[in-house]
């Protein structure tokens, strides 16, 4: 990271079992100044799921209690469950010094309501090679029941009709194909000239960037 103007709101999105969750991990590790936004759900948690990590697990009476105190920047209902994301997660990610980005892993509908209100968003949309890969990608996760699996997997095709919310399209066929090209947007996305223009003009003024 050079500095402030690297900071990035980042939306991966995609069909249930595209590759979001594998991307982000690796983004993560990868890319330490980045964080996840860690979102709000009424879902169970998966076995290798961790509270307050990879989201913060809630009861419906408790999340219908912070939509009506206005708590989420966006929230959906996705797959019968409720999803959202707190005000609070974007106030302490900006607040950061340290923090270059934040990784939003939301629904078409929350890209939605969150590019509504914020003017510097970029969102990704993940595509599985085939619809076919898709459903034995959704299977092999083996943590999810068949009824859920049919469920997520009939959802894919209203999803994928939502692509044009978003930036860029980005195809998981190859994992490392996929993650190069997701490195390239957050790379590029970080070169715009709005982000970098101050570098020019200081050279310009001073002889130097600093
Ligand atoms: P999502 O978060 O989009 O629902 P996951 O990241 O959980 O999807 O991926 C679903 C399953 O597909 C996981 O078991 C993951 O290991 C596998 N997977 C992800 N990307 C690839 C890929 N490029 N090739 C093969 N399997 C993949
Ligand atoms: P999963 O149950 O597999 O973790 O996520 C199911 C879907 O909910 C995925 O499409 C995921 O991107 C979406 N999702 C996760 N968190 C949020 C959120 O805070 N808001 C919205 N709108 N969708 C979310």
């Amino acid at each position: 990271m050079e500095d402030a103007s690297d900071f990035l709101l980042l939306i991966l999105s995609s069909p249930s079992g595209a590759g979001k969750t594998t991307l982000t991990k690796r983004l993560l590790a990868e890319f330490p100044e980045f964080r996840f936004s860690v979102s709000h759900t009424t879902r169970a948690p998966r076995t290798n799921e961790v509270d307050g990590r990879d989201y913060h697990f809630t009861t419906r009476p408790e999340f219908e209690r912070l939509v009506e105190a206005d708590a989420f920047v966006e929230w959906a209902e996705v797959h019968g469950n409720l999803y959202g994301t707190a005000r609070t997660e974007i106030d302490r990610a900006r607040g950061s010094k340290e923090c270059g980005g934040l990784l939003f892993d939301i629904d078409y509908q929350g890209a939605r309501q969150i590019r509504a209100k914020l003017l510097d968003v970029v969102g990704v949309f993940v595509l599985p090679p085939s619809l076919d890969e898709l459903e034995k990608r959704l299977r092999g996760r083996a943590s999810d029941t068949e009824e859920v699996v049919q469920r997520r997997f009939s959802a894919a095709k209203v999803e994928i009709e939502h692509y044009a919310l978003f930036d860029y399209v980005l195809l998981n066929d190859d994992l490392d194909r996929a993650y190069t090209k997701l490195q390239g947007i957050i790379l590029a996305e970080r070169s715009k000239r709005l982000r970098k223009a101050h570098q020019a003009e200081q050279l310009l003024r001073y002889g130097k960037v600093h």
